[in-house]
């Protein structure tokens, strides 16, 4: 689910508070916000496919995290964290389950779509379907670094997020049992 993309954004960005804690927080809203960007198609016109690009979006991450490194600041860095969670994001979705409204089902063999190949990427299913108990568990996990090493907004968000994921790994099965009853 989003929010578990999000959370493991902001476990990659924690690097930062080693390496330059003064930017530790732009680049964890950087990568939170980056972490959530792809789903953003969920509203627009094809869901894992207009905004995920598991290829391109390395591109973006080779341009900014060498300017980042040559020139930081709260906008280069965010920006590289953005584009890597982003990447991070269209290529780990392919290891969850497929589309379609009721994912368990194994009934769809979409993960995430290649616009380089041009076709889907089947899904892997460690993570059985968006919102399953195991990805409340990895969304709980990679919360840890937010939570732990972070303050203020950054704390304040993820533990947001965290809620946000137990009431969605809640109703999960039930909204996509409905959705799919009255084909929503
Ligand atoms: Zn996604």
């Amino acid at each position: 689910m989003s929010t578990t993309h999000a959370a493991m954004g902001v476990s990659i960005a924690a690097v930062t508070v080693w390496i330059a804690p003064e930017l530790a927080v732009p680049a964890a809203l950087g990568a939170m916000a980056g972490g959530i960007f792809p789903d953003l198609d969920v509203a627009v016109v094809a869901h894992r496919r207009t905004l995920h690009f598991p290829e391109h979006y390395w591109l973006p991450v080779a341009l900014a995290a060498p300017v980042a490194a040559v020139a930081p600041s709260a906008v280069t860095v965010g920006a590289a964290f953005f584009a890597l969670s982003a990447a991070v994001h269209s290529v780990s979705d392919a290891f969850g389950g497929g589309l379609g409204a009721r994912p368990w089902r194994n009934d769809d063999q979409r993960g995430v779509y290649s616009h380089r190949r041009g076709e889907w990427i089947p899904p892997r299913r460690w993570i059985r379907y968006d919102g399953a108990p195991e990805d409340l568990l990895a969304a709980a996990v990679l919360s840890l670094p937010g939570l732990l090493l972070f303050d203020g907004l950054v704390r304040d968000l993820t533990l947001a997020m965290l809620a946000v994921s137990v009431v969605y790994t809640v109703l999960r099965k039930p909204l996509g049992e409905l959705t799919h009853r009255y084909d929503l």
